[in-house]
């Protein structure tokens, strides 16, 4: 099988997430890879690093300079005639992505795969987690959204793929880049490639109490930063900390969860952390029974106690 991955990049540099794709697409078969970007030579010369990878497509355009879904995917559309399977990271970009190629192939897509099962064979999540679904495509073309913590990481060096540059359609003319804000998350790591990470939730309080008593405990780890839903409704943090069912899935090594209750939606985005550390003053709170470590008390004062012993 004929497998084609969409590189997610900046133009200069390759995202954590492609490589779990590409993981995933090896077990498919040939793996080929897809840079659309403006000036993306850096980023197509990373791709043709990673291990395991045939060969590196590369749409340079204008028109791909900040990978709008609405141009990205008739490109994708059309490589896809020479294609068995195209493979997209679960993120916001692969997920903007993948349903409008699924679309314009006429092909159901397989949302979220966290295994292969065969060549048209995969497992999913539903239900939050809650149940394992097997699902078959009987499609003539597979569009598949992977998860990106279900796989390990391809090597990003050690490959020696040729780059082809290639064109598509274009500009739609149906959408525009209009600007980005891109949130300051300074040397903290990004949530969903964080080896350790601390959420917060309600208990809380506001924005104020967050930075005064999760910032530096995450700050002593090297830890990323996340948070419960209602942290996030509440404006402790920006949308993008959220944790969950509707927010990201995450499986750091460690998950430090203080004052969240363990609501079946959170965990449905850390279940799978290798050891979860839960603060709660409530004995009873969900969140205990998929912890291996449970504090149980006040996260006003083991907090600061945790911080200052580390
Ligand atoms: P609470 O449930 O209010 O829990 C606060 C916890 O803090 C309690 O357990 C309390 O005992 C503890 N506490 C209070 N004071 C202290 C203290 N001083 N010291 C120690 N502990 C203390 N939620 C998500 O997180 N992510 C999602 O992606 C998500 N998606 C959702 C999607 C849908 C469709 C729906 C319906 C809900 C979703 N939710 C999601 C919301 C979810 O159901 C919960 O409402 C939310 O997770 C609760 O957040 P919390 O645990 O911070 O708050």
């Amino acid at each position: 099988m004929n497998t084609l991955v969409l590189v997610e990049h900046d133009n200069t540099a390759v995202a954590d997430a492609t490589l779990s794709t590409v993981t995933a697409a090896a077990k498919l078969g040939d793996v080929t890879l897809l840079v659309a970007g403006k000036d993306c030579g850096g980023a197509a010369d990373a791709a043709a690093k990673i291990a395991g990878v045939s060969k590196v497509l590369k749409a340079d355009d204008a028109a791909y300079e900040h990978q709008l879904p609405e141009n990205v995917a008739p490109l994708v559309a059309k490589l896809m005639d020479g294609y068995d399977a195209f493979l997209a990271p679960s993120t916001t970009t692969g997920k903007n992505i993948a349903p409008r190629v699924a679309a314009l192939l006429d092909v159901m897509q397989l949302s979220d795969i966290i295994s292969v099962e065969g060549d048209k064979t995969f497992k999913r999540p539903i239900y939050a987690g809650n149940a394992i679904a097997t699902v078959e495509s009987s499609d003539p073309k597979l569009v598949v959204t992977v998860r990106g913590t279900a796989f390990d990481k391809a090597e990003a060096e050690g490959g020696s793929a040729g780059v082809e540059d290639v064109s598509g359609p274009g500009d739609a003319g149906i959408s525009s880049f209009v600007s980005q804000d891109v949130a300051e998350g300074g040397d903290r790591p990004e949530l969903t490639s964080a080896s350790i990470i601390v959420s917060g939730g309600r208990a809380l309080k506001d924005a104020e109490t967050f930075q005064e008593y999760i910032m530096p405990l995450a700050d002593k780890l090297g830890a990323g930063v996340g948070a419960s839903r209602a942290a996030v409704d509440a404006g402790y943090v920006p949308n993008d900390y959220q944790v969950g069912q509707t927010g990201k899935i995450v499986a750091p090594d460690v998950y430090i969860a203080i004052g969240i209750s363990g609501a079946i939606q959170h965990l449905a985005g850390m279940k799978d952390s290798k050891t979860i550390i839960a603060i709660n003053k409530d004995e009873d709170a969900p969140i205990f029974q998929v912890a291996d470590i449970g504090l149980v008390g006040d996260l006003y004062k083991i907090v600061p106690e945790l911080t200052e012993k580390l």
